[in-house]
């Protein structure tokens, strides 16, 4: 399995499907390579079947999610970066190749409209597409998003710190209009001022308590198996580290997290992140309150980091959005449909079968 487009890159596909409703980080891409020339082998050579029986057969084939997505692939399906692949079982090269784009789309309430209008528009005859769902949850889909991030970005430049908050933020908040927020941005910055949302201040953008946290989150999560470890925005932190920031910041108590032993709060913290819940507490926190405040704030009021006062100033709240109660923090079941694209597939067995019948 190859993974294309990851997190919303461009691609400069022949027919791509326009995805632009979906938020970013809600589809992942899988490009996987099949060898028509193994499968007409097998169909004609081991089940013994005439090369037109082949062909309708092979036709019809419908691979699973497994073969589509799996980092493991076996025959006839193969995975390759090479600009000219070849079969690694039997050296055919292009012609006998053909490609199937899988979509991996999550399902919930930010995608469920634009997922049914996207495939109401697929052509329908000979089942170009294939329509696939697969029972998953909030804490598998976390941790695939959280992999798709890390290879997706160069944990060797430092401008990967701020690239993954985008993308969280992103994730949590696919309404914010992030690309712009971000546009020409040197700095993330914690901000002791804002209680909730976040605002820009020149080339940098300062986020309300909570956020700040679980961008940190994040960014140990990306990088705690990199080479330099749990690498943040404050710096190299342990996971010991990181949860004493999170407890002396107010973050642990804000969510709702008691407990005190250390692998106990990072699962709570982990199904807390995971979770598909809306942050509606949170969405209430931009628009002209905030705009006001920034307006009103002086330059150098804020302050880096998470060391010192962490509360938020309650002036700021105005006595709207309350805190979010404490939740129950479990897994939540999660819909995955997968749309398969099998237009090459269907072009190239055409030609293939062509060539085996003459
Ligand atoms: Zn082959």
């Amino acid at each position: 399995m190859v993974v294309v487009v990851k997190l919303r890159m461009p691609t400069t596909k022949r027919r791509e499907l326009n995805l632009t409703d979906f938020p970013p980080g809600t589809i992942t891409e899988y490009t996987t390579l099949v060898c028509l020339a193994c499968i007409f082998d097998i169909f004609t050579k081991q089940l013994g079947l005439a090369p037109r029986t082949a062909f309708l057969e092979i036709k019809r084939h419908a691979p699973t999610i497994e073969e589509l997505t799996s980092p493991h692939t076996m025959r006839p399906y193969f995975d390759s970066e090479e600009k000219h692949p070849h079969c690694p079982y039997c050296g055919s090269t292009k012609r006998g190749l053909a490609r199937f784009d899988t979509y991996r789309i999550e399902g919930g309430k930010t995608t469920d409209a634009a997922r049914r209008a996207l495939v109401k528009k697929l052509p329908k005859a000979d089942d170009q597409f294939l329509v696939l769902e697969k029972k998953s949850d909030s804490r598998a889909v976390f941790f695939d998003w959280l992999d798709t991030l890390g290879r997706s970005l160069d944990l060797n430049d430092e401008a990967w710190l701020v690239d993954a908050t985008r993308m969280f933020l992103e994730r949590r908040e696919p309404k914010t209009d992030w690309e712009e927020a971000f546009d020409g941005l040197r700095a993330v910055r914690y901000s002791t001022r804002l209680a909730e949302g976040w605002e820009r201040d020149g080339g940098r953008l300062f986020l309300a308590p909570h956020l700040y946290s679980e961008a940190l989150l994040v960014q140990y999560l990306v990088s705690r198996s990199h080479v330099h470890g749990g690498l943040t925005l404050e710096g190299r932190l342990t996971l010991l580290d990181l949860i004493r920031r999170l407890r002396y910041g107010g973050y642990l108590d804000q969510i709702g997290i008691t407990e005190r032993e250390p692998g106990e709060v990072f699962e709570k913290l982990i199904d807390h992140l995971a979770s598909t819940h809306e942050w509606s507490p949170y969405r209430t926190a931009r628009g002209s309150e905030r705009v006001a405040a920034a307006k009103k704030a002086a330059r150098g009021s804020e302050r880096v980091g998470l060391k010192k006062s962490s509360k938020p100033s309650s002036k700021s709240r105005k006595g709207k959005a309350e805190p979010p109660p404490p939740e129950e923090m479990t897994t939540e079941p999660v819909k995955l449909h997968y749309l398969v694209d099998r237009r090459d597939f269907l072009d190239k067995v055409k030609t293939v079968y062509a060539h085996y019948a003459r």
